[in-house]
């Protein structure tokens, strides 16, 4: 996790110990955006993948407990926060350590009653432990959004087994199917890890077979790297490079490929975006501005000439015109199409945070204090692979 929010700050990230090992409310929590927030639920990992270092880091699961976690939600919509992204190596055995199996779907339900909380995301969660009781919280929930962020890793039983990942590829599909059975709409992605020990083109083939039957709107793809202390580092077979550069390449062809298509099928489509800055690197040059849909994709809107513009945190309805491989396009208002702006408590807070009148909100935070700190949720999804550092 400090991988991925030292990518998405695009700086260096620290740690404190001590906020690991409990989850001190008194830490003082700073953000970077004054609209959204992580929500830490959980730290450690009682799995034992055999490519991670988690587990003997930062040892088994702890979890924090709901009245807790409810609290600081609610603390950070009263200032404006419209968007939460719950935390954990892995979310769904949430509630192991107090003995309730089903504590994650009631969780979501229970951020389903907060009032001004729009949209509520979760990061990540392991398909050993994904039963139906989370996927109908996902499916009746309504500020629960319509996006799943699952890692795969292989898609061989076999390279599974070796990587101590305890589900097989038919389970990982089945719970797909589940998720859109109920949620038609869920854009579904990945993390998948090229070149593990001893993997064989057979094992390859496997994996790409179930990335198609997957239909994954993206895909975080990773050369296996050894990292030291882990089992897998000392494995017999390590590949060669080129062999994992190899199948890396050949996989990112095909899922660039599924994702183009993916996006295509949203051509036509209304879609509310949560207008963020920063996520449309050429809005300066193509005059749009930019935002994540409520299934996590990333879009490019045009604002009409004369119409109101949205201030970050702010939500707009737009049409899509075009689905790129990475991104969505929708210019639809420039031809008559829907353009529809609501100004938010996160617009409100954004607008504020300018001034600097946003409490526990600053323009950047000094030092991220790990775990239990907040700040923008990862958009896109992780950038290392499952739970990683
Ligand atoms: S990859 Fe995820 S589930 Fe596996 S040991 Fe690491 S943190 Fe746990």
């Amino acid at each position: 996790m400090l991988l991925e929010r030292a990518r998405h700050n695009a700086e260096a990230q620290v740690e404190i110990l001590e906020s690991l090992e409990t989850f001190p409310s008194t830490l003082p929590t700073r953000r970077d955006s004054a609209y959204s927030g992580w929500v830490s639920i959980s730290v450690g990992c009682n799995n034992t993948c055999t490519f991670c270092i988690v587990p003997s880091l930062r040892g088994k699961e702890k979890d924090r407990r709901p009245g807790e976690i409810l609290a600081e939600i609610e603390a950070l919509v009263q200032q404006g926060v419209v968007e939460i992204t719950l935390l954990g190596q892995n979310v769904n055995s949430y509630g192991v350590e107090f003995g309730d199996r089903l504590a994650f779907g009631k969780l979501l339900r229970a951020c389903g009653d907060i009032e001004g909380l729009e949209r509520v995301r979760f990061t990540s969660p392991h398909p050993a432990a994904f039963t139906d009781d989370v996927i109908d919280a996902m499916a009746e929930t309504p500020n629960v959004m319509p996006s799943l962020h699952m890692p795969l890793q292989s898609g061989s039983d076999r390279v599974l087994k070796e990587m101590r990942r305890s589900y097989r590829s038919a389970k990982f599909l089945g719970i797909l199917d589940r998720v859109r059975e109920r949620i038609p709409h869920a854009a579904i992605t990945t993390d998948l890890i090229v070149g593990f020990p001893g993997e064989t083109e057979e094992d390859f083939q496997d994996t790409l077979d179930v990335v198609r039957a997957s239909r994954f709107s993206s895909a975080f793809t990773f050369q296996y790297s050894v990292r030291p202390g882990t089992p897998a580092a000392t494995m017999p077979d390590q590949l060669p490079k080129s062999v994992v550069q190899q199948r890396f390449d050949r996989l990112i062809e095909l899922q660039e490929e599924i994702s183009w298509s993916e996006n295509r099928t949203v051509e036509g489509r209304t879609v509310e975006v949560l207008v963020a800055p920063g996520e449309g690197r050429k809005d300066a040059e193509t005059q749009r501005l930019s935002g994540r849909a409520q299934d996590n994709r990333l879009v490019h809107f045009a604002v009409p000439d004369g119409a109101e513009r949205p201030r970050p945190g702010d939500m707009v309805e737009v049409d899509v015109t075009y689905g790129a491989p990475h991104h969505l396009v929708a210019d639809g208002a420039l031809t008559g199409g829907t353009y529809r702006v609501r100004r938010t408590a996160g617009g409100d807070a954004w607008e504020a945070l300018q001034a600097g009148a946003t409490p526990g909100a600053s323009p950047k935070p000094a030092v991220s204090l790990g775990m239990p700190s907040i700040g923008k949720p990862a958009t896109p999804p992780p950038s290392a692979p499952a739970c990683s550092l």
